[in-house]
């Protein structure tokens, strides 16, 4: 049965399965420290897969985004439009993760979360320094960007592939070759996106049950108003108000890009990382939902760093729990000013796991409520960071499609295909027939009849 079943369906099954597993090990006690399950299962064999899994993810995303983002300049071939999409995407980004807070700000006050609670921070919470705004800004243009690329520097890297994009076309048509090497080097990429997107089962198991027996649910349950208010931000946030944004915006159906989105939003889910999805973000939007590459490849980076809805929904959220908790008024201009905060954080942080909270002690600090505060959520935050991250990715991939749809660079048969993007699974077989293409473009030479043909494509 499971070698029948797609590929969507096994992530949703080990998802599922994991997540129980992982509940299973944390209530009967099984995962006590010291024990075997907790040293030779969770602790070994489900931390490994799941970090070889992780780590598989994250090789991929250096040199896909400096390779795809510097075919896709080349793709749009005029400096103007790449200026028009990039203020575009980036106002739409902005945008969205006001309204996220807003919404949360809003159903935060309106259940009055945390009133009357009487709490105490059971974890000290020492804020890390966030990378002052300023920093952000400077460091867009590498000094090195070997070593940008070294740092994953996301925005860094962003701007160095759109200048080196931008300098191919100026050279013009002797660049030719170089353009063509690139987008195969591009397709290469994207195929071993989809060989680890064949593992991804497996990954996804070991990395929830490792996730689940650690944390379990009970501290979700403690700070119930919290957790309830929140979760309930994040799912209206993407299903109503992002997909209500989808339908008007370009009149793309919804339930087509929810279902697409699924597999991103697990990975997403799993791994808790922006960052780390943006293999299988750009893979899904560009070969699933048929965005041109020349969009995808710029917004889906851009996104995973400057565009956080979920973790600016957090923010909201844990002002106002924290804010009740203490007892503490804040006025209207203070809300303002949490909105801007949030919003200007997400810009300077990258999408890792956990950065949420480093953002947060931002805001805390620009409003002046008590840091320690952050205690009191610290412990439920890793399991809500995951939920956060599929609304963080959820919210890149809608603003590429609207883009992408607003621009004409979308090809709807692909979107509107459901099995678009899900045929060239990797089952360990090659298909005889590149095999042996192959061993002809390697006995012709690379300049032999070949590559000429390749080059009228
Ligand atoms: N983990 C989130 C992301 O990667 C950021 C956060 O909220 O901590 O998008």
């Amino acid at each position: 049965m499971w070698k029948n079943m797609g590929l969507t369906s096994k992530i949703l099954v080990a998802m599922v399965l994991g997540i129980i597993l992982g509940l299973i090990f944390n209530y009967t006690g099984l995962n006590a420290e010291g024990g075997f399950v907790n040293n030779y299962l969770v602790n070994g064999l489900f931390s490994i897969i799941g970090k070889l899994f992780v780590n598989s993810l994250k090789m991929l995303v250096v040199p896909l985004v400096l390779i795809s983002l510097i075919c896709g300049v080349c793709g749009i071939g005029d400096i103007r439009l790449l200026g028009r999409i990039g203020t575009k995407t980036f106002f739409i980004y902005m945008v969205t993760t006001a309204i996220a807070i807003a919404t949360a700000i809003g159903l935060g006050s309106i259940f009055g979360i945390g009133k009357g609670m009487n709490l105490k921070p059971e974890n000290a919470f020492e804020a890390k320094d966030a990378p002052p705004l300023i920093d952000v800004f400077s460091n867009i243009i590498p000094s090195n960007p070997i070593s940008a690329m070294a740092n994953g520097d996301m925005l860094s890297i962003i701007f160095f592939a759109i200048l080196i994009g931008i300098s191919i076309l100026m050279v013009g048509r002797p660049a030719k070759g170089l353009v063509q090497s690139l987008e195969l080097i591009n397709e290469v990429i994207l195929k071993m996106v989809t060989i680890i997107m064949n593992l991804a089962p497996y990954g996804v198991f070991a990395l929830l049950v490792q996730a689940m027996s650690d944390l379990g649910l009970d501290l979700m349950v403690s700070l119930f108003g919290y957790v309830a208010v929140l979760v309930g931000s994040l799912a209206f946030h993407f299903f109503v108000t992002m997909m209500i944004i989808l339908k008007f915006t370009s009149g793309l159906s919804v339930r087509t890009f929810l279902a697409k989105m699924r597999e991103v939003q697990i990975f997403a889910f799993s791994t808790s990382s922006s960052n780390a999805t943006i293999p299988v973000s750009l893979r899904t939007v560009t070969k699933r939902m048929g965005v041109d590459n020349s969009v995808a490849s710029f917004t889906i980076p851009f996104g995973a760093t400057i565009n956080m809805d979920g973790t600016a929904i957090m923010q909201g959220t844990a002002t106002i729990f924290i804010a009740n908790l203490y007892g503490i008024d804040l006025s209207a201009g203070q809300y303002l000013m949490v909105i801007l905060m949030s919003v200007l954080a997400s810009v300077g942080t990258a999408g890792v796991p956990g950065v949420g909270l480093i953002m947060l002690s931002m805001v805390f600090a620009q409003v002046g409520l008590p840091i320690e505060g952050i205690g009191l959520i610290l412990g439920v935050d890793r399991l809500l960071d995951m939920l956060r991250t599929a609304v963080n990715v959820g919210g890149d991939a809608a603003v590429t499609a609207i883009v992408a749809k607003s621009e004409g660079k979308m090809d709807l048969n692909v979107y509107n295909d459901p099995e678009a993007g899900t045929k060239d699974v990797f089952n360990g077989y090659i298909d005889p027939e590149s095999e042996q293409e192959f061993a002809h473009v390697m006995s012709d030479g690379i300049m032999g009849s070949e590559y000429d043909d390749l080059n009228k494509r």
